[in-house]
């Protein structure tokens, strides 16, 4: 039963330990510890097409209603944690509109020298990335509870979790935080790090299909990578939340450095929001429509410093041909997340490994680089 066992997929990602309650109603742990479905929820509540139960869902959002109590409409007679946020709520709800499938691991690819060998090979490399790949560019770490949450959550109590800068529904009744905070992460003062560098020498060698990213601080077009979708959009333009009016984020610099709420100059009355997407807004028709077509055409897929936690994102490793090699390249294991080879340690040094070992341009480049 595809669809609990894609809210067990996120709940593992978080490390997260289902409720009693739930446990009881939905699953019951057999011997080896592994969960086994229960009982069906009824076909009727599932939302099948993406797009459809995305506007529904945004639908809902608008008119006020809490991730908390859609879930509870999906799965009716379940009760959720009571410190469940916002975050994991509405990435819940994302797992029972997208799809997965399971994905075995390949047995004939494990180690550092079976990695460098793919890099070589492969024509058309589909590179995955998150915040691992900018921690070395001094990109702050703005999800965990310590730092610059710790410091907002003083002058905004109100502000429930370090997600909530980034869920549309508070921003809309609250964008102070937000304003207060994007300074820190504003484009302009970081330079990329040498994973963003690799990325681009395999697209200038050819081999780059696609470098899908979950950052937002555009150092992938700073590197010069053209073949990237910037899965949750970027700063680099902002919209008015009113009129709709797009423009150059450039003209919201002088708000956000000042750490001011930045209004529409058209109707200069909405709050303009950067065109980063929020918790409870969908993606992009560009990374829609290119993945359905870079899906056929990857011969390797690689993950570099992403836990994979945000859907529909972190749905497209179990997407690809099973038979597509998959390399993981993060601080840690993943726990939902079965890779063919996994290079565990900081990005930067085992992409500089890589390199060495892959030769030939890449090596020349990175080490001139
Ligand atoms: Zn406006």
């Amino acid at each position: 039963m595809k669809h609990i066992d894609d809210v067990i997929f996120v709940l593992q990602a978080h490390h997260f330990v289902l409720p009693e309650v739930l446990q009881e109603q939905v699953l019951t742990q057999t011997e080896t510890n592994t969960w086994q479905i229960k009982e069906e929820i009824p076909t009727a509540r599932r939302w099948k097409k993406p797009s459809d139960s995305m506007a529904m869902v945004q639908g809902l959002f608008s008119q006020g209603v809490t991730p908390r109590e859609i879930l509870g409409h999906l799965l009716p007679g379940h009760t959720m944690p009571s410190d469940m946020t916002n975050e994991i709520a509405i990435q819940l709800i994302m797992s029972l509109v997208y799809e997965r499938r399971s994905r075995d691991k390949l047995p004939e690819y494990n180690t550092f020298k079976d990695a460098v060998e793919l890099f070589r090979k492969s024509k058309n490399i589909l590179i995955l990335t998150g915040a691992g790949v900018s921690v070395a560019c001094g990109i702050p770490d703005f999800r965990s509870k310590n730092g610059i949450y710790a410091r907002l959550h003083k002058d905004f109590p109100e502000l429930p979790d370090p997600s909530s800068m980034f869920d549309i529904d508070f921003f809309k009744k609250n964008p102070a935080p937000f304003y207060n905070f994007a300074r820190e992460i504003f484009p302009g003062q970081f330079t990329p790090s040498l994973s963003h560098m690799f990325i681009k020498f395999l697209e200038e060698s050819g081999k780059l299909l696609r470098n899908y990213t979950q950052n937002i601080d555009t150092l992938e077009k700073i590197a010069g990578i053209q073949k990237v979708i910037e899965c949750h959009g970027s700063f680099s333009k902002s919209t008015c939340l009113s009129c709709k009016n797009e423009v150059d984020s450039e003209e919201i610099r002088e708000d956000v450095l000042a750490q001011k709420i930045s209004y529409c100059k058209k109707c200069k009355t909405g709050v303009m929001k950067p065109n980063i997407v929020f918790f409870g807004e969908d993606l992009g028709d560009d990374f829609h429509e290119q993945i359905s077509e870079d899906i056929d055409k990857v011969d390797l897929l690689v993950v570099i410093g992403s836990s994979l936690k945000v859907q529909p994102v972190a749905l497209i490793p179990f997407n690809i041909d099973p038979d597509v090699p998959q390399i993981l390249i993060n601080r840690e294991l993943l726990p939902h997340y079965q890779s063919d080879i996994k290079l565990l340690g900081n990005c930067d040094d085992i992409i500089l490994a890589l390199s060495m070992a892959i030769g030939g341009e890449i090596k020349d480049e990175m080490v001139q680089g």
